[in-house]
């Protein structure tokens, strides 16, 4: 359609106008070789949505039926993280920390309350718990739940799952609905996107009602859209398979981070999955990992059966390199007693550490 050139600034509702140019073909003018510049027609199009604009007004509609008002509950690193993404599914975000980060919430979009009371008194549909796992029995003290709906949705995105949950199920008011939830995932490893991520929950206690349903599966539905492997497991399995996965991972990553390692000309394909693992881990916080070691009760035992295998592994090298100097030293009148044997560990799968000698006298025969 061919308009009139509009002029923006008489349409203060009109928000986007864009102007094609559009040559006109040479047969158009009956001499074109006089002309060196060809006159052109302008198409303005207007892209703002208009009020007889039915398609606009369903998706409005849409957005309004599947959006949520969430209320973070600690806006720190990964509360800030998540917010990003629940922003760009059209829902609304409100935010309250120890810290005022009201400037930074601004930024983003969020409403920020420096008062809990404040917050609550918004009626949010879904509190979501992301403070750091030490802190969060204290808060949920502190917390004015009497301000909330009778029937709120609580969600905690801690990096344990047991421990939240029976914190849960003791202070808040019966009719709240429990969500347990751990995006396993962070502002590194999901910083460019969330598919094929694992995204644990349990609905450890969610009303019948179709709307108490509903909400839950739409608070879900953010993380099944950004493409998360959904996993749905009770807080205990979960614990128990983080202890030997995630625990294990941020350790080594501390580990390593200590270490130092560095970068050099030559990494292999290993070394770098080294140095993405200190990346990975090296921006999250004391307090977290020290909460996965202290609220998770398989932790302890992962750590120590990580301490037998650096040994074991250890004493195997140590055990070599102690044969070759006797050798040196003594010849081979040297040897040492077959019948003298040290001490031998248990692993947590069961199996035996081999003493070293014991390796070196087998390869040897
Ligand atoms: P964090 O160190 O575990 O927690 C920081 C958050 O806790 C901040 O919001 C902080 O508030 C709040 N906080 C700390 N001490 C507090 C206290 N005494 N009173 C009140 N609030 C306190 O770091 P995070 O990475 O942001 O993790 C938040 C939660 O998400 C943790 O439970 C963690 O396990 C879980 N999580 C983290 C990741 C990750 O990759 N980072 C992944 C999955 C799950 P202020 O900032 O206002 O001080």
């Amino acid at each position: 359609m061919l308009l009139p050139s509009l002029n923006p600034q008489c349409l203060p509702c009109l928000s986007f106008s864009h102007s094609i140019s559009l040559p006109l073909p040479p047969s158009f003018f009956p001499n074109p070789s006089k002309s060196s510049h060809f006159p052109s027609f302008q198409i303005n199009c207007i892209d703002a949505a208009q009020p007889f604009d039915y398609e606009s007004h369903l998706k409005t509609r849409y957005i309004q039926s599947t959006s949520l008002k969430i209320a973070i509950v600690g806006f720190g690193n990964f509360g800030q993280f998540l917010s990003k993404t629940f922003l760009r599914h059209h829902h609304t975000l409100l935010a309250h920390s120890r810290t005022n980060y009201a400037d930074l919430a601004n930024q983003l979009g969020v409403f920020f309350y420096s008062d809990p009371n404040d917050l609550f008194e918004q009626h949010p549909d879904v509190v979501l718990l992301s403070t750091s796992i030490l802190s969060t029995e204290t808060l949920l003290r502190k917390l004015p739940f009497q301000r909330l709906r009778r029937n709120t949705l609580f969600v905690d995105v801690l990096s344990v799952k047991e421990f939240p949950r029976n914190l849960f199920l003791k202070y808040l008011p019966p009719d709240f609905d429990i969500l347990c939830t751990h995006p396993m995932f962070g502002p590194e490893s999901g910083k460019t996107s969330w598919t094929g991520l694992p995204f644990v929950y349990d609905k450890v206690r969610i009303g019948d009602e179709e709307s108490r349903v509903k909400r839950c599966d739409k608070f879900l539905g953010i993380f099944e859209k950004e493409g998360c492997r959904m996993v749905e497991m009770s807080c205990m399995e979960h614990d128990k398979y983080a202890a030997g996965s995630q625990f294990v991972t941020h350790t080594m990553g501390r580990v390593l981070e200590k270490f130092g390692l560095e970068s050099s000309p030559i990494n292999t394909k290993g070394y770098e999955t080294l140095l993405n693992l200190v990346e990975n881990t090296k921006g999250d916080s004391f307090d977290l990992y020290y909460g996965l070691f202290m609220y998770n009760q398989n932790s302890l035992e992962q750590i120590e059966r990580l301490d037998m295998a650096f040994e074991s592994i250890k004493k195997d090298l140590f055990g070599r390199l102690h044969q070759v100097y006797r050798k040196q030293l003594f010849g081979d009148n040297g040897e040492v007693k077959r019948n003298t044997r040290l001490p031998q560990k248990l692993l947590g799968d069961a199996s035996l550490i081999q003493t070293p000698l014991d390796n070196v006298r087998k390869d040897e025969s």
